[in-house]
């Protein structure tokens, strides 16, 4: 006969540390089961086979096997659609109950009931928790119980609900004698997944107190290392969030103010999840894009003659990472002096960026074309060129990406800053108004 078990499925939390569904899971009445899927219906959208994300998400799944198997347990990593695979391992195993995080994409919110439905007609029981966030979906709330879209209140509604109740922390690295005691499962290859391991350093989980400390003072320098780069690490829950919020509180206010973006954009995709592919704003949606592939292309290899912008790209080609203060700006180049969809700019990061998050991408984005919930005005276009003046005075990060520049080598600008400019506040107020 088969063991009762649980099963703790982890998704956005590869972590045995303070997460909250594995707490959970491990108070339950039956042994736990770790589970990961390596889901196709992801997995078949990515099309370079060296992808960064692949590499870091599956160094840390041999991580938390290890972690695992050191308690007598396994992790059971499965490959497949996630429906396909629940239909399977109920067959398999006399699964009792199913524990995992909440996830708010539109995606994941789909897939989930679908999962919760197939579990519900076999009497098993489908618990999710929150734990990528603080906040989440209905918490923090105007008094009439909309939500906000504005950022300035949400944050300040934010910390005082922070302030008001102690933010509980879930010691699973506690509870791990539950596991169901296993031999050690086998780990497909990256190979066998379809991948192979990119070349890509990367980021450490570790940051230095003293970067946190001096954040507001450094972060807006590309050329600096001012900033935590522990994106991926929020993504993927390798490191725990409330943690980082609690240190944050302590060492640095504009720190803390990044991660609060971080879960405005969260929230926001939860209750408008027709922002991930319209305008937040629908009226924008009626702006007449160029969309011209060959400025595109320029775009996208950093070729564009403005130097911020094509450091910014070259560096995100490069390692998967761009500097905030730079992706807003190549994210208006696109948009405005371009007159390119932000969908295309979207979708690109999407495939570069090793910290790409759905909502955060969607959100900057939108930010960045003016037709988000609280974005740049249409009529503020950033000047490329003086950007760079104020945030890389001395040209270090630029000529880091871009040798050739201020040789006769340098591409010579695609389009003139101030025609663009004039044709993006022309453009834009044709379809506002
Ligand atoms: C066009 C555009 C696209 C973006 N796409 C993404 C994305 O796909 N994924 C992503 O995590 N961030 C995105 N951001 C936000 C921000 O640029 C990155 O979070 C940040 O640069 C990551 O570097 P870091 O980890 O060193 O961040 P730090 O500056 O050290 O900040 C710490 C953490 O706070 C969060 N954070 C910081 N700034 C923001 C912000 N403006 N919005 C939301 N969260 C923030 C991130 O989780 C970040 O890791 C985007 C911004 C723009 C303008």
């Amino acid at each position: 006969m088969n063991t009762d078990i649980t099963l703790f499925w982890h998704r956005r939390d590869l972590r045995t540390q303070d997460n909250a569904g594995l707490y959970h899971a491990l108070q339950s009445p039956h042994p736990v089961q770790p589970l990961f899927i390596f889901d196709t219906s992801i997995l078949e959208n990515l099309e370079d086979k060296a992808d960064a994300r692949l590499t870091f998400i599956y160094h840390y799944i041999e991580q938390l096997k290890a972690a695992y198997e050191k308690h007598g347990g396994s992790l059971l990593v499965e490959i497949g659609k996630p429906i396909e695979v629940f239909e399977k391992l109920i067959k398999k195993y006399s699964v009792k109950a199913v524990y995992t995080n909440n996830d708010y994409e539109p995606y994941a919110l789909q897939r989930d009931k679908a999962i919760h439905d197939l579990l519900h007609q076999h009497a098993i029981t489908f618990h999710s928790y929150k734990d990528h966030v603080v906040f989440e979906k209905n918490e923090v709330v105007k008094k009439d119980g909309a939500p906000y879209t504005i950022y300035t209140p949400y944050m300040r509604a934010w910390k005082a609900k922070y302030a008001e109740q102690a933010v509980a922390s879930f010691p699973s690295e506690k509870g791990l004698k539950h596991l169901l005691p296993q031999d050690p499962l086998p780990l497909p290859s990256l190979k066998k997944i379809g991948f192979e391991v990119s070349a890509i350093p990367l980021p450490s989980p570790e940051v230095p107190v003293g970067l946190i400390k001096q954040y507001d003072k450094q972060r807006d320098y590309p050329a600096v290392h001012g900033t935590s780069h522990l994106g991926v690490h929020f993504r993927f829950g390798t490191i725990s969030l409330r943690q980082k919020v609690k240190h944050a509180m302590e060492l640095n206010a504009t720190f803390l103010n990044e991660l609060i973006w971080r879960e405005f954009y969260h929230m926001i995709i939860f209750h408008f999840p027709h922002s991930a592919k319209d305008s937040f704003k629908p009226k924008y949606d009626t702006i007449v894009w160029k969309n011209d592939e060959k400025l595109f292309d320029k775009w996208c290899k950093g070729e564009t003659g403005y130097p911020l912008v094509d450091a910014g790209m070259r560096e995100l080609n490069a390692t998967g990472f761009m500097h905030n203060r730079v992706r807003m700006v190549v994210a208006s180049f696109l948009s405005k002096h371009l007159l390119i969809d932000w969908r295309w700019g979207e979708a690109y990061f999407a495939e570069k960026l090793l910290d790409y998050e759905l909502a955060s991408n969607v959100g900057g984005w939108q930010w960045a074309a003016g037709c988000g919930c609280d974005a740049a005005p249409y009529f503020r276009v950033f000047n490329p060129l003086l950007q760079a003046d104020r945030f890389d005075p001395k040209h270090i990060y630029i000529k880091k990406w871009v040798p050739e520049f201020g040789t006769s080598q340098y591409a010579k600008p695609i389009v003139e800053h101030v025609f663009a400019r004039n044709r993006a506040i022309a453009t834009y107020k044709e379809a506002l108004n």
